[in-house]
C-alpha cells in the first residue's frame, strides 16, 4: 500500500491511500476479442485508463461462421471499423439445405462476412489507437477481489494487475471461479477454409448457406481472399459414431447433405487441419455478477450459432456495459437488465435450433421454405438482438 497525507480544514493531518485512489479510475479488460476490444475502445474514448490483456500474441483464426449481421455492421462502423476496406464480402441472401433439398430467401437486413483474424486484428489496432494499454501474449490465470472495491488479475508469469473495475471478456474460455454451466449436448465445433471450384464459388457468391444433418448443422459462406468458410457444429455422441475423426465427419456431412457434397466437389482445403472447440453452452445468459465485474460477449450470453448473431451480441453487451460503467450503474444491475433484454431472443433461437436439429424438420423444412421463403426472413429478424434494447442507462457520464 502507498500512503500520502493531507491537512483537513480542521488542521488535522489525514492519511490517504493513494494506491486505492489510483485504482478507482482504472479498468481492466480480460480478453481482447470482439467484446473486450469494443468495450476498451468505448471507455478509452471517454478518457478512462484502460488495460486490456489478451493471451494471443497476434490474432489467429477462431472457430466462427464469420457472418456479420446488420447490427454488428452498425456497431463496428461506430467503432471506426470499416469492414469493406478490410475486404468483407457482402451477403445478400441465405440458403437452407437439408437432405437433397435447398431453398433460399433474401436477408431482411444488410450483412457481410469477414475472417475473424482480419476483424480481431482491426479491433486491437483501433483499441491501441484509442489509447488502450494492450498487453498481448499474456494469459490471465486468476481473478480475485483485493478489497471490497478492488480486483487483482494474476497473469501466467505471476505478475498482477489491479483495478477497481473489470470487464470479463474471455469468450469461450472460462476463468477459474467464473465458469459457465456445463454444455449438456457436448457440442463440438469445427472451422475449415476451402478454395472452391470456380463454378461452386460463383454459386456461393453473396450467399450464406445453412446445412442440416443429424446431430448438428453447418454453414458455408464466402470470405475475403477468395476463400469459403465451412463452420459446423455436432453433438459429441454423433462425432463418436465417426470415430472423432474430421475426415469421417466431413464425409458423413456430405453423405447426409448432398448440397454440401456438391459445394465441396473439387474444393481445396486451405488449413492443414480444422480448428475445433468444445464446450459451447448454447442458451446461456449470465444471471448475476459482483460489484465492479461486468461480463460481456460470450461470458454474458451464448446464442445458437446458426443465428450468426454472436458477434452482434458481443458488441452490444460491450457497448451496454461501457455505458453502464460510465453512468456508475452497478454491474449486478447492468447484468440483470441485460439478461431480461436478451431472454426472448435467446429462447426463440433455442427453439429454432431444436427445430433444425430434428429429423422431421430436416425432411420438410426446405420443402416448406420453397413455398414460404418468408419463414427464413422472419426467423432471421426475430433471432436478432434488439439493437436499441434498453440495457444501458440513458445518461452516460463523460
Ligand atoms: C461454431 C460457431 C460459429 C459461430 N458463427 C458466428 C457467426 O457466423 N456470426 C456471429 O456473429 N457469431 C458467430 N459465433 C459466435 C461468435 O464467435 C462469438 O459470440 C463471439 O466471438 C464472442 O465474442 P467474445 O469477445 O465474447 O469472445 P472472443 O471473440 O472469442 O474473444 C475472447 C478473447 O479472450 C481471449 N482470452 C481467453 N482467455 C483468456 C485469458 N485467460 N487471458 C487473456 N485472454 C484470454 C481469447 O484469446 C480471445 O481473443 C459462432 C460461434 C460458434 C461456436
Amino acid at each position: 500500500m502507498h500512503w500520502t497525507y493531507k491537512t483537513s480544514r480542521s488542521g488535522k493531518i489525514e492519511e490517504l491511500n493513494v494506491h486505492r485512489i489510483a485504482l478507482q479510475d482504472k479498468v481492466l479488460i480480460l480478453g481482447g476479442g470482439v467484446a473486450g476490444c469494443a468495450a476498451a475502445i468505448a471507455l478509452a474514448r471517454k478518457g478512462r485508463s484502460v488495460t486490456l490483456i489478451e493471451r494471443e500474441p497476434t490474432s489467429r483464426h477462431k472457430v466462427c461462421g464469420e457472418f456479420l449481421s446488420g447490427e454488428a455492421l452498425e456497431d463496428l462502423h461506430a467503432l471506426g471499423i470499416g469492414v469493406a476496406s478490410l475486404g468483407a464480402v457482402p451477403i445478400d441472401y441465405v440458403r437452407l439445405a437439408a437432405a437433397s433439398r435447398a431453398a433460399e430467401a433474401p436477408l431482411p437486413f444488410p450483412a457481410a462476412s469477414l475472417t475473424r483474424k482480419a476483424l480481431d486484428t482491426a479491433l486491437i489496432a483501433e483499441a491501441m489507437a484509442a489509447g488502450v494499454r494492450v498487453e498481448r501474449g499474456r494469459s490471465v490465470q486468476a481473478l480475485d477481489r483485493t478489497t471490497s472495491d478492488g480486483w487483482r488479475a494474476t497473469l501466467d508469469d505471476g505478475a498482477t494487475r489491479e483495478a477497481s473495475t473489470v470487464f470479463l471478456a474471455t469468450g469461450k474460455h472460462d476463468l477459474r471461479g467464473y465458469t459457465r454451466p456445463e454444455d449438456p449436448e457436448r457440442w463440438v465445433a469445427f472451422k475449415m477454409y476451402f478454395r472452391l471450384a470456380p463454378a461452386q464459388a460463383a454459386e456461393l457468391a453473396r450467399a450464406s448457406e445453412l446445412m442440416l444433418y443429424p446431430g448438428g448443422y453447418g454453414g458455408i459462406q464466402p470470405v475475403e481472399g477468395g476463400m469459403a468458410n465451412l463452420c459446423c457444429v455436432v453433438q459429441k455422441r454423433h462425432l463418436a459414431r465417426v470415430g472423432y475423426r474430421w475426415e469421417n465427419f466431413l464425409a458423413k456431412m456430405q453423405q447426409d447433405c448432398p448440397h454440401l457434397a456438391m459445394r465441396l466437389a473439387g474444393a481445396e482445403p486451405l488449413l492443414d487441419k480444422p480448428i475445433a472447440i468444445t464446450h459451447i453452452p448454447y442458451g446461456y445468459i449470465r444471471r448475476t455478477t459482483e460489484n465492479g465485474l461486468y461480463c460481456i460477449g460470450d461470458q454474458a450470453a451464448v446464442i445458437p450459432s446458426f443465428t450468426g448473431d454472436g458477434i452482434s451480441i458481443a458488441l452490444h453487451t460491450a457497448r451496454g456495459a461501457a455505458a453502464a460503467y460510465l453512468a456508475a450503474e452497478p454491474a449486478p444491475l447492468f447484468q440483470a437488465k441485460l439478461r431480461s433484454a436478451l431472454l426472448a431472443q435467446m429462447r426463440l433461437a433455442e427453439f429454432a435450433a431444436d427445430g433444425l436439429n430434428n429429423s422431421l424438420s430436416r425432411a420438410v423444412l426446405p420443402f416448406c421454405l420453397r413455398v414460404w421463403p418468408g419463414v427464413i426472413s422472419v426467423t432471421a429478424r426475430l433471432t436478432r438482438i434488439a439493437q436499441h434494447a434498453a440495457v444501458a442507462p440513458h445518461a452516460v457520464a463523460s
